[in-house]
């Protein structure tokens, strides 16, 4: 069984490398970025709490994260609005987790700015973040 599921995961590293070759440095770091994001959020823990409660600011619905790397099929361009808001993924819920997130996002557009801030930057935040006691 463990045998099988390494199989998988070596495979599915592969399939990754692969498409890495094909994609240009944007879209790679767009990926990145989106695998980041994914495991922020799957392994949600102290860390991920802590950088959102330090989060600033609310959505202002621009969109723009919806379109990073790729428009995302469930985003509707004309209204601008997600078409499975109710199921959408825990990711794009809480959308964003970190500063990295929205320089992610600011690659899509600068303009407007996303309604969500953080005053200190990713390091700051995980220095902070390691001094806190457990
Ligand atoms: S980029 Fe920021 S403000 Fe724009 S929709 Fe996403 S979370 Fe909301
Ligand atoms: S599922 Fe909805 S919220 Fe998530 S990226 Fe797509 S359109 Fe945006």
């Amino acid at each position: 069984m463990v045998k099988l599921y390494y199989k998988k995961f070596l495979a599915g590293i592969r399939v990754i490398i692969i498409i890495c070759f094909y994609l240009d440095k944007q879209q790679r770091a767009a990926l990145f970025g989106k695998f980041r994001r994914v495991y922020w959020s799957r392994f949600k823990d102290d860390k991920t709490d802590f950088f959102i409660s330090q989060r600033k600011g609310d959505c202002t619905r621009c969109g723009n994260c919806c379109q990073i790397g790729y428009v995302c099929p469930a985003y509707d361009t004309k209204s601008r609005l997600c078409t499975i808001n109710k199921i959408k993924p825990l990711v794009c819920k809480l959308f964003p987790l970190t500063p990295l997130d929205i320089a992610d996002r600011d690659s899509v557009s600068f303009n407007p700015q996303c309604g969500f801030y953080w005053q200190k930057t990713f390091s700051e935040l995980s220095c902070e973040f390691k001094s806190v006691p457990k």
